[in-house]
């Protein structure tokens, strides 16, 4: 089976993550500021803060901004649900807006119609590798006094007209899970420009404590404050080795995935029913994921296709379901289908194809070819 995704391990990780087991610290040491020095560096942002997983740092972000009941957050539907976890968890009102329906990024102009009194930030999420319009929503939290977080946990290493992400934002948020561009097993990051939030996120990582126990540790004093409540959210020493090492291979990552995305590109190129989600304007795509949108003939459904798809050995999947087709998001906030047209219809036709780093061209052509035939067009 080729998977959809799937992680590149060599030597050189494991070689590091063993001399971590080797040293004094496995956690909140020496190897967990290097790799925020060296992720925030690459990102050109001033500041980085590692933890656990993406969505601590989504929940921690949404904490750092003091929002909680009465206040709303506008966010995409098109997405892995933690985006809306955040909001939801810090006891404020989730308000999805509609995605653009080529490039299947927020649509600024939905987010300027849902802006109510109560709205207190946007959440940006770079759909599967694609920036989203960072110029629209800037000007629009500008001018209505709104925070804006980035949800890039599928756009590491992506750009905007020429600036990376984790700079795009007020926050930005990256997942370090296996099928993301580089992986900890499980962790997650924060980035920010601002030194004041930086501070904050770095208590909310442990337990709202003003101060780590190394620095209590190295100034030789057993007193801390707890300044306000969160709970553990560090990643292991252990796991920024393998982040380090990891981000010396990003950029070939990268290269790789945009080589990937070009041979799919091109085989589809002549098919009347199968869309590549473009490259959006203004975007250096990082291409976390490869969907198409499908225009199947009548005796096909996309369940059957997905299916025999799986039956050739191929594993696609789907993201996302919409968020707010969810039982719990239909229960709690009274929403379901019928809310965003173009997310709704997106969903009905997409599909993702496999692509990660190790795969080889030939898995590409033989993806592309197989999802071809099944739609009759070989
Ligand atoms: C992976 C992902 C997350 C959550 O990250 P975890 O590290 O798995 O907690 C959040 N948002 C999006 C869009 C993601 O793809």
């Amino acid at each position: 089976m080729i998977p959809y995704g799937r992680q590149h391990v060599d030597e050189d990780d494991i070689q590091a993550v063993v001399e971590v087991l080797r040293s004094d610290f496995l956690t909140t040491g020496p190897v967990v500021g290097a790799f925020e020095a060296a992720l925030a560096g690459y990102c050109g942002v001033a500041h980085g803060i590692a933890v656990s997983n993406g969505t601590s740092a989504l929940i921690m972000a949404v904490q750092a901004l003091d929002i909680g009941p009465g206040d709303e957050v506008l966010l995409p539907a098109m997405t892995f649900a933690a985006t809306a976890t955040a909001v939801v968890m810090a006891g404020a009102t989730p308000v999805f807006v509609d995605v653009l329906p080529d490039v299947l990024l927020m649509d600024p102009q939905d987010v300027e119609r849902k802006i109510t009194t109560r709205t207190k930030a946007v959440i940006a999420v770079d759909y599967a590798g694609n920036t989203c319009d960072y110029d629209a929503l800037h000007a629009l939290c500008r001018e209505r006094g709104l925070a804006l977080i980035a949800d890039a946990c599928h756009a590491l290493g992506a750009q905007y007209k020429g600036r990376r992400t984790g700079t795009l934002a007020d926050m930005t948020v990256f997942s370090f899970h296996p099928v993301k561009h580089i992986t900890t097993g499980e962790g997650g990051f924060l980035a920010t420009n601002d030194g004041a939030l930086a501070q904050r996120l770095r208590r909310l990582r442990n337990h709202g404590i003003d101060a780590d126990a190394r620095n209590r540790e190295r100034n030789a004093t057993w007193k801390y404050a707890i300044t306000e409540l969160s709970g553990n959210n560090r990643i292991t020493d252990i796991q920024c080795a393998l982040g380090l090492s990891q981000l010396k291979k990003l950029d070939g990552f990268l290269a790789r995935r945009r080589e990937l995305a070009q041979v799919y590109d091109r085989a589809f190129a002549p098919s009347p029913r199968i869309s590549p989600v473009p490259q959006a304007a203004g975007s250096l795509h990082a291409y976390h994921l490869y969907v198409v949108l499908l225009d199947l003939p009548d005796a096909l459904t996309r369940e059957a296709l997905f299916h025999q798809m799986r039956n050739a050995g191929i594993g696609v999947n789907v993201h996302y379901i919409p968020v707010h087709h969810h039982p719990f998001y239909q229960r709690t906030f009274g929403l379901g289908p019928g809310l965003l047209p173009h997310t709704e219809a997106a969903y009905e036709r997409m599909l993702t194809l496999p692509l990660f780093p190790d795969m080889t061209n030939e898995d590409a052509h033989t993806v592309a070819a197989t999802l071809r035939g099944l739609l009759g067009e070989t």
